[in-house]
């Protein structure tokens, strides 16, 4: 699991990854080696700086940016790990009975956790880095983030149950816990392609690949907004970017079974599954009527704080979005006839004066 996710972490630059590797794997190694051959593991030193350490630094990964590996930043990290590892290995040699006290100081009551071999350190460590990470995954929700907050509970498993005759089960518990975020990196990966950042639309790959396995009855609306470049230029590209990212917003609410994807720039494209055009002409007249009675406006008059929304009572931006329709039929048998026929549908509608659908 460590190799494995240690290439990934490399191969897509994923630091946090091969940081949060080293420690479960150093966690896996102390234990083996310090603690699960003895009679009384929770008794050791190690095992109980390990369920101390292991919660707060994978929190604390979780809560940092990504800033590499052989980088500043990345070699103070790798420098902290690995001091922590050297402390305890100091501790453990040269003040066995007082470092093994402190750890097992009695904070909570001992009927609750009498399960677990974990000492009551380790396990509010536990408790405080599980509130860590689920608190800032309520701030900005990653999949990383996520992936970690899951991660602590295998991680968890393995050192509480860990058993001196069978030491392999904390090995299988920590693999598990560097599975979940290995598959958490996949994941956000195939995100990455899919996804639109700015929108958070599904994207021009995907859309291809829906088109792709639409069988049967279908149509295509082809979405452009009108007179974009203006905006842009009276507004700036950050202005642009917030009414796409409104824009966008309104498509995904469309009715009729539709499926709003950002083609690319300021176009968006909508797919009907099972329907004709002119069974979808209403939801598609719905969308342009929506976004044409927005009030897209500035929040404060202040000039430097640009901030749209869609209900302030400060300068108006005036948007409309053009829309072209096709359906599958005789005609139009592949996927990438329907969209260029909508294509030229749009066209007419630009022609015919913007702010409208045309078939
Ligand atoms: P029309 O009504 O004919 O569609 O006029 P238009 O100005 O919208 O047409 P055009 O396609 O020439 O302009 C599109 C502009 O959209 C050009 C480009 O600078 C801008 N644009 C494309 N993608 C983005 C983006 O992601 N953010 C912002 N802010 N602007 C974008
Ligand atoms: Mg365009
Ligand atoms: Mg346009």
């Amino acid at each position: 699991m460590f190799v494995a996710g240690a290439l990934l972490g490399w191969r897509f630059h994923r630091s946090r990854l091969l940081f949060a590797l080293l420690l479960l794997t150093l966690a896996d190694r102390t234990v083996l080696h310090f603690a699960a051959g003895h009679a009384l593991v929770r008794d050791r030193v190690a095992f109980q700086a390990v369920g101390l350490l292991l919660p707060l630094n994978l929190a604390a990964l979780t809560l940092t940016a990504e800033r590499g590996f052989v980088t500043p930043p990345g070699l103070v990290r790798l420098g902290l790990i690995l001091g922590q590892v050297a402390a305890v290995g100091i501790l453990d040699r040269s003040a066995p009975a007082p470092t093994a006290a402190m750890l097992h100081t009695t904070l909570l009551p001992h009927v609750l956790f009498k399960w677990t071999a974990l000492a009551d350190p380790a396990l509010i460590a536990f408790f405080v880095s599980a509130g860590l990470v689920v608190a800032g995954l309520l701030l900005s929700p990653t999949h990383t983030g996520r992936s970690f907050a899951w991660a602590l509970i295998p991680a968890f498993l393995g050192l509480s149950r860990v058993q001196p005759g069978n030491p392999g089960l904390s090995t299988f518990w920590f693999a598990t816990s560097a599975l979940i975020l290995i598959v958490a990196v996949v994941e956000a990966s195939y995100h990455m392609a899919y996804e639109d950042t700015l929108t958070g639309l599904p994207a021009r790959r995907a859309l291809n690949e829906a088109l792709l396995r639409l069988g049967g009855q279908y149509s295509v609306a082809m979405i452009d907004v009108d007179h974009f470049k203006r905006i842009n230029d009276r507004h700036g590209h950050d202005v642009g970017d917030q009414v796409l990212k409104m824009i966008a917003a309104k498509l995904a609410q469309v009715s009729g079974g539709g499926k709003a994807y950002r083609y690319g720039g300021e176009e968006f494209a909508v797919i009907f599954p099972g329907r004709k055009a002119e069974e979808c002409l209403a939801d598609v007249e719905a969308l342009r009527g929506v976004v044409a009675e927005t009030r897209f406006s500035f929040r404060s008059k202040k000039k430097k704080e640009k901030v749209l929304t869609d209900r302030g009572p400060g300068q108006r931006v005036p948007v409309t979005i053009s829309i072209g329709v096709a359906e599958k039929n005789d005609r139009y048998t592949k996927s990438e006839q329907v969209v260029k026929a909508a294509d030229r549908a749009l066209y007419r509608a630009k022609e015919g004066g913007r702010n409208q659908v045309q078939t």
